[in-house]
């Protein structure tokens, strides 16, 4: 079915209720909705000649028009190639250009960039501004009147992995798998009630993004806020006016978003749900979570090629501290999600014991058709039916899954596994230390030995030899990094993750 079929029901059932704001202000109700995206879909058939299958990517930042061409896209059978905003141009077209898109939606500030890129392309590809009267026009076509006909099979999102190593892979994502993602949200994630705010802070190129789909479904309103991304305090402002509000955040955002709420003594008034993930959530951060913010965190291990369903961690096992196993478990990422099977195996694809680490491998419903035009990837990635998440980690006896590392960084030192993560949360109990990244360094004699990049808080005065000591007192000691490196900060990709392998990079030689 095509999904924008759940935007037209939502938009006849409720068609006055309150759908895109910008900030606190109502920029469309559902009706309004639902009839720019039919309206921009007739424009997308007429004159840029797309068709059901063609690709139309989107390169611009959080805005209401985001939406808008979305569900266009859909409603007009096509498939969303959503890219990351804060990419450079031509990353942007590189990624425009290997999805083949026909149409490539920006805003004015990337046009006159784009533009000359665009045109060099192999295959023709036309830029639109949402900012420039075209848009308008496109807008001024006839309404669709139903969306066109799609089966569960068919593409829906192509989803550009954000590429900590090498170029980044085109996620080929069915109606189904989107189907599937959203009613799994409803049964292992959260409830979404119509009074309810989907806020998007994070890229909505990116997991932020899917959230969209249950709100949709709910008749919920979509908050772009004013800074079109990530403003603590206007978050929590937006939290006590709006009310209602369930928002994805990495867990750098939360630990922003709580320092924040601490200095303006609130205790997140109005947000209902802030859903993590997208990266290691530390026990300390966690805790302080938890303590300003009680039961309104739940944790989401998910990834692009099985997006946002793999595990979940419900907001009571989050807040439940009188469990005597709440530290075991919120340090892990929760149960397997019901429309998924999760299993830890060895490298050749054998079922491991509880509490026995390995390569989690998941199946089911929501797992990628594959990797766009990327047949050898999709191999490496689907065997027997299994998708091998590149991460490694153990399952307890009552099913909680706790992730160590990707795999490609669990470090080898004379033939023992140390994971970095294990070394980083060690690190980062340490007051003076902000922020940790613990890579393996080439040793002759070793195979690998542990380096740790580290953030010290301004100010202090860190030294090699206290954290020797601060790790001689607290972890095994083969563990232990033989090389500290201060950094004022850790290199970040464009969704905030750590780029190891620049690390790695600048080790080179030393
Ligand atoms: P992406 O496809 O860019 O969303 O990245 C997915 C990867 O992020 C996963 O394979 C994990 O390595 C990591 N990740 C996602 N969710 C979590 C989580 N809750 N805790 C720790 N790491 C996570």
């Amino acid at each position: 079915m095509n999904l924008a079929k759940w935007l037209c029901r939502t938009a006849r059932r409720c068609p006055d209720a309150p759908a895109l704001l910008r900030g606190t202000n109502v920029v469309a109700t559902y009706s309004g909705f639902a009839e720019a995206a039919a309206r921009l879909a007739t424009g997308l058939v007429d004159r840029h000649g797309i068709e059901p299958g063609d690709r139309v990517a989107l390169f611009m930042a959080n805005r209401t028009e985001y939406l808008e061409v979305l569900y266009a896209v859909w409603f007009a059978g096509a498939v969303a190639v959503p890219i990351n905003y804060k990419l450079h141009p031509k990353e942007a077209c590189w990624i425009a250009d290997n999805a083949g898109a026909k149409v490539v939606f920006t805003s004015a500030n990337q046009l006159s960039a784009m533009q000359p890129l665009t045109a060099g392309l192999v295959e023709p590809c036309q830029t639109i501004s949402v900012d420039d009267p075209g848009f308008a026009d496109l807008r001024n076509h006839a309404p669709m009147v139903e969306p066109l006909e799609r089966s569960y099979d068919d593409l829906a999102w192509l989803f550009y992995t954000s590429g900590t190593t090498g170029r980044p892979k085109g996620v080929m994502l069915s109606n189904g798998n989107l189907h599937t993602m959203t009613f799994c949200y409803f049964v292992d994630v959260d409830e979404v009630y119509a009074s309810d705010a989907a806020l998007y802070a994070a890229p909505m190129s990116h997991g932020a993004g899917t959230y969209n789909f249950m709100h949709v479904l709910r008749g919920a309103k979509h908050v772009i806020p004013e800074s079109s991304g990530f403003n603590p305090s206007e978050i929590l402002e937006l939290g006590r006016t709006i009310g209602g509000i369930s928002m994805f955040a990495a867990p750098t955002m939360v630990r922003r978003l709580v320092v924040q709420a601490r200095a303006e003594k609130s205790d997140g008034e109005g947000l209902r749900t802030i859903v993590y993930g997208g990266g290691p959530m530390y026990l300390a951060d966690i805790e302080e979570g938890v303590d300003v913010f009680g039961p309104r965190l739940v944790q989401i291990y998910g990834q692009g090629e099985c997006p946002m369903t793999i595990t979940a961690l419900s907001r009571d096992l989050v807040a439940d501290r009188s469990h005597p196993r709440w530290r075991e478990r919120v340090g892990s990422v929760g149960l397997a999600q019901s429309c998924v099977e999760v299993q830890i195996v060895d490298k050749d694809g054998a079922t491991l014991p509880a509490n026995e680490k390995g390569d989690i491998v998941v199946r089911g419903e929501p797992v990628m058709r594959g990797y766009w035009r990327n047949e050898e990837a999709t191999r490496e990635a689907i065997r027997d039916g299994w998708l091998w998440t590149g991460d490694v980690g153990m399952m307890d006896e009552d099913g909680f899954v706790t992730l160590s590392d990707r795999s490609k960084d669990v470090i080898i030192s004379g033939g023992t596994n140390i994971y970095p993560r294990e070394v980083e949360e060690v690190l980062l109990n340490h007051p003076s230390v902000v922020e940790v990244s613990v890579v393996g360094r080439p040793n002759e004699e070793w195979g690998e030995d542990v380096v740790a990049f580290v953030v010290a808080k301004s100010g202090s005065e860190l030294h090699e030899a206290e954290l020797d000591q601060f790790c001689t007192d607290n972890m095994a000691r083969f563990k232990r990094p033989k090389l500290y490196v201060f950094l004022s900060a850790l290199p970040k990709n464009n969704y905030g993750k750590v780029m190891k392998t620049e690390l790695r990079l600048r080790l080179e030689g030393s």
